[in-house]
């Protein structure tokens, strides 16, 4: 078995790309790259491989020991093809990453969505370690999960399952992204906890969210952990609301799937612990009483290194 994986986590903002030991998972050696929408998907690729080659060159590595370049990325993807179907929040379309890698580093490529990397990452060196029935959610801009059953993703039969923040909680709820409406993640998002937060400053309430927010800047999981810590009235309100959206999606896993754990990961699922004991609390109140006594709740482990860590491994999925 060759030495090295590049596993590379294609986000919203960034490009992270990682030199990672196939023999323990270690990362040892990453590039971090901001990305910019606005200009378009020849400047991501282009960062994507700036990237690889600095990682080879400043690690002294030669192509002959990469087994494989996998990409994890957010949005829609043609995992056999390796071409991004959809990525809004890149601006890129029909890109078809496998033929742009390949025609500059000979080694066999593989893509997979985000959270469906992070899961791969979670099982072999995380919080689903020695686990092969599990489900992963993660929370940020949207809410994503992953179902690996028996060691292996469900993908279903278009490639597209897990998307349980497009579940729908209200018949007549708040507008989603998808273009449905009353969907889990415009309710138990970060976004949708921004959201409110913002909307309820912009008619005059008060909070204490306020001390940290700088103009133009978005609110981050810090400003919302400080001021729960504070016990801020209007930020709790929001993350209680979002919880209890959340736990309810996660009652629906438990119900439906019935798997041993449920692994929960992202920035705010991080940064807020009350946000995460509340949610898996309610969530086991919310099941059936038999699925809701085997069940285990993980918080993901890998932090910002899951998606890189299981990208490296797509080639043994
Ligand atoms: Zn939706």
């Amino acid at each position: 078995m060759k030495k090295y994986s590049i596993g590379i986590d294609l986000g919203g903002t960034k490009i992270l790309t990682a030199l990672v030991n196939k023999q323990n998972g270690n990362v040892d050696y990453f590039v971090k790259k901001k990305i910019k929408k606005e200009k378009g998907p020849e400047s991501v690729t282009g960062k994507m491989l700036d990237s690889i080659n600095e990682v080879l060159s400043e690690t002294d590595t030669d192509l002959n020991e990469i087994s494989s370049i996998g990409v994890a990325a957010a949005g829609q993807i043609d995992r056999g093809n390796g071409i991004i179907i959809g990525a809004p929040n890149l601006e890129c379309f029909d890109l078809n990453l496998r033929r742009i890698i390949q025609s500059e580093f000979d080694v066999p490529f593989f893509l997979s969505n985000d959270v469906e990397a992070a899961a791969i990452g979670e099982m072999k060196f995380g919080a689903a370690k020695g686990v092969d029935d599990f489900v992963c959610v993660f929370v940020g801009t949207g809410v994503g999960s992953c179902i690996v059953k028996n060691g292996k993703v469900i993908r279903g039969a278009t490639g597209t399952a897990g998307e349980i923040g497009h579940i729908i909680v209200d018949l007549n709820g708040r507008p989603c992204a998808c273009g449905a409406n009353g969907c889990l993640e415009a309710y138990a998002s970060r976004s949708a906890i921004e959201k409110r937060i913002e909307g309820a400053l912009k008619k005059g309430r008060h909070s204490v969210i306020l001390d940290y927010l700088q103009e133009g800047k978005n609110i981050t999981s810090g400003m919302i952990r400080k001021s729960i810590e504070r016990e801020d009235e209007l930020v709790t309100h929001c993350v209680d609301e979002a919880s209890a959206y959340l736990s309810g999606g996660l009652a629906s896993i438990i119900n439906f799937i019935n798997p041993k754990l449920i692994i929960l990961g992202g920035g705010l699922i991080e940064a807020v612990d009350y946000f995460y004991q509340k949610t898996i609390k309610d969530a086991k109140l919310k099941s059936l009483p038999v699925p809701a006594l085997k069940i285990e709740f993980k918080k993901a482990a890998l932090g910002d290194f899951s998606g890189v860590t299981g990208a490296a491994y797509l080639d043994e999925i």
